[in-house]
């Protein structure tokens, strides 16, 4: 009960009226339903020319308008529909090549004072065991990540809750940076920590720039906002759509750089969230000047007690999903698109290679799981069950049989590539030089220190094609590369451009 009160008093001084109202025109949202919904009415497949144009915008690496993207999804032909894929991959190609950044998610806290109908965290659900770690539990979880399965990059996830409030979320990037673990040859380490919270106030924001935070996501879920209402209780402060809609405005605006859209697909239209997350690309383009890093489309996962994730009317197919990838990579280029281990493997193989950048492995979801769960699910400790639990050693192996190189480079953000200078480098292709050596360093440092033989077996050819590539095409830059490299080789670590 005293927890119950403080929570709501904490709750109610959470939202700064005035940082929402300065971003918005006349009281209103960017985001107008009513547009949106217009651009989806029944009309006439478009003409094949017309699709042709907005696809080689596309390929120039320029954000759709709207209009652009609505006339994508009318596109009816199958023959188009193959068109589109095939530019999808291409630019995926052209802007991060056969690269594949990889990341774990860190569940540290259950607890929540939100009621989002889908989620098995929501406070209503009384089944689920509460729990918030300790800075020694985390340490513990982060040494199994780093030292055992050898992450790089961990994106940290917290419930809204007094218990993990601005000072917790400070003191666990603090400890989890620090973690030092010695691995096979080098020593293990997390190096980019990302961070999937609710909303924050700009004065927040920059604490957490100040802790060295890489992208900082808050998924909007949907953006239909009659749909937010219904599953988020107006009581609660994720109930208010326009302070979660605004926070990315002000993480720009506090110097996170990096900043990470998202929505839950299977709560409305597909076809509206598409358009929501390209109008928010647009929006933060056009008021801040800086575009998205990433954008995740989390598919909705069943819930312990928690039917909505079950029933909802909105699910969307394998085929249509397939649909929102290509779309999303059509539609905001230059961003990094994020699969989870929501979907289940064969899933997984087929969004790839249609643009996507990012994809998490050996993920555990359950508070403390990384330690204590030995890969399993518990239900009635996590916020939805995984379709993948494939461990990192598997996902890599697969990845470079499709001639894809696990990247787990961190240098971009250390070396303050980020934010708008990213987004230049992504879309000249210069970006992609850089990223291709750190790349195949950390992949060699990787496969050095913790791969199986079966997987050093698969990377080894792999990595002989992509020294070959770098050396016939950035033979000026080679010479150093391979300085680099067999300084890896030697043991050293954590050398990058
Ligand atoms: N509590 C914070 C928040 O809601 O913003 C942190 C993120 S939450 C733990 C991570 C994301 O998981 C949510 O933003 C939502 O999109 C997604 N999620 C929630 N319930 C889900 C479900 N049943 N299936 C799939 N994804 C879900
Ligand atoms: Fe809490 Fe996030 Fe779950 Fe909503 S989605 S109940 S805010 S953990």
């Amino acid at each position: 009960m005293v927890e119950k009160q403080s929570g709501s008093e904490w709750s109610a001084r959470r939202i700064a009226p005035e940082e929402i109202a300065k971003y918005q025109t006349d009281g209103r949202d960017f985001l107008d339903d009513a547009a949106l919904e217009a651009r989806l009415q029944p009309a006439p497949p478009p003409e094949p020319a017309r699709v042709r144009e907005i696809i080689a915008k596309a390929r120039q690496i320029q954000t759709l308008d709207l209009d652009e993207t609505a006339l994508l999804l009318r596109v009816a032909d199958p023959g188009l529909w193959d068109e589109m894929r095939q530019a999808a991959a291409d630019i995926k190609h052209k802007v991060y090549d056969n690269r594949i950044v990889t990341f774990a998610p860190l569940y540290l806290s259950s607890r929540c004072v939100n009621d989002c109908g889908y989620c098995g965290l929501r406070s209503s659900n009384a089944g689920i065991a509460r729990r918030t770690l300790t800075m020694d539990e985390i340490r513990a979880e982060t040494e199994v990540l780093a030292g055992r399965i050898g992450h790089k990059r961990l994106v940290v996830v917290y419930g809204e809750h007094p218990q993990s409030d601005l000072d917790y979320m400070l003191n666990s990037i603090r400890t989890i940076y620090a973690v030092r673990v010695p691995a096979r040859r080098g020593m293990g380490q997390i190096r980019r920590v990302n961070v999937n919270a609710a909303p924050l106030a700009i004065a927040e924001l920059q604490a957490l720039r100040d802790a060295g935070v890489g992208t900082f996501q808050v998924f909007q879920e949907t953006y239909h906002h009659a749909t937010y209402r219904q599953v988020h209780p107006a009581h609660t402060i994720k109930g208010d759509y326009s302070w979660r809609l605004y926070c990315m405005h002000r993480a720009l605006e506090a110097g996170l750089d990096d900043v990470g859209l998202g929505a839950l697909f299977g709560l409305y239209d597909w076809r509206f969230e598409v358009l929501g997350l390209t109008a928010h690309a647009l929006e933060l383009e056009r008021a801040l000047g800086i575009g998205p890093h990433t954008i995740s489309f989390p598919r909705l996962e069943p819930a312990a007690n928690t039917p909505l994730a079950q029933n909802s009317r909105w699910r969307v197919s394998d085929d249509d999903f397939e649909k929102v990838v290509i779309l999303l990579r059509l539609a905001v280029p230059h961003a990094g698109l994020i699969v989870t281990a929501r979907e289940n493997p064969g899933m997984r193989r087929r969004l790839l290679p249609l643009g996507c950048t990012q994809t998490d492995a050996s993920s555990q979801i359950g508070i403390g799981a990384y330690q204590e769960s030995h890969g399993g699910q518990d239900d009635q400790r996590q916020q939805f069950m995984l379709g993948d639990t494939r461990t990192l050693d598997e996902v890599v192996r697969d990845l470079a049989g499709l001639g894809c190189i696990t990247s787990f480079c961190t240098a971009g953000y250390r070396c303050g590539r980020t934010g708008r200078c990213i987004m230049d480098l992504l879309r000249s292709g210069a970006e992609g030089k850089f990223c291709k050596l750190n790349a195949v360093l950390t992949f060699k440092e990787w496969l050095d220190d913790f791969a199986s033989p079966a997987t050093q077996a698969v990377g080894a050819p792999l990595l002989q094609r992509e020294l070959e590539e770098i050396r016939t095409q950035q033979p000026r830059i080679y010479p150093e590369f391979l300085t680099h490299y067999e300084r890896i080789c030697r043991g050293e670590r954590d050398l990058y451009f």
